[in-house]
Formats: C-alpha cells, structure tokens, sequence
C-alpha cells in the first residue's frame, strides 16, 4: 500500500499527545496554542504535535 499524503493528513493533522500521559486529542492547532485544551485524562494543557517521536 503506498502512503496517501491525504490519509495521513487526515489522520494526523490536528492530532496532538499530551506530555503528561500521552493522551492523544484532536483539537484545533490554534486552540492548542493558546492553552485552551485540556487533557481529558489528566486534565494539564501540555500538548505536542503526534509526529514527533
Ligand atoms: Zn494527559
């Protein structure tokens, strides 16, 4: 199967871990920024992009 830019898109854009425990959440990168999403789990605002390793 060949990547699709697409598919990835779709599935990792917006797309982000929280640091804490590694809760993953979709949210708008532009929320993300200004802190106004939370962990569901732990509840802290400390949120990288899922690309990284
Ligand atoms: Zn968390």
């Amino acid at each position: 199967m060949a990547k699709i830019p697409e598919a990835i898109n779709r599935l990792f854009k917006n797309v982000f871990v929280c640091k804490n425990c590694q809760t993953k959440i979709r949210a708008d990168p532009q929320k993300i920024m200004r802190g106004r999403v939370r962990c569901r789990k732990c509840g802290k605002r400390a949120f990288r992009p899922i690309k990284r390793k």
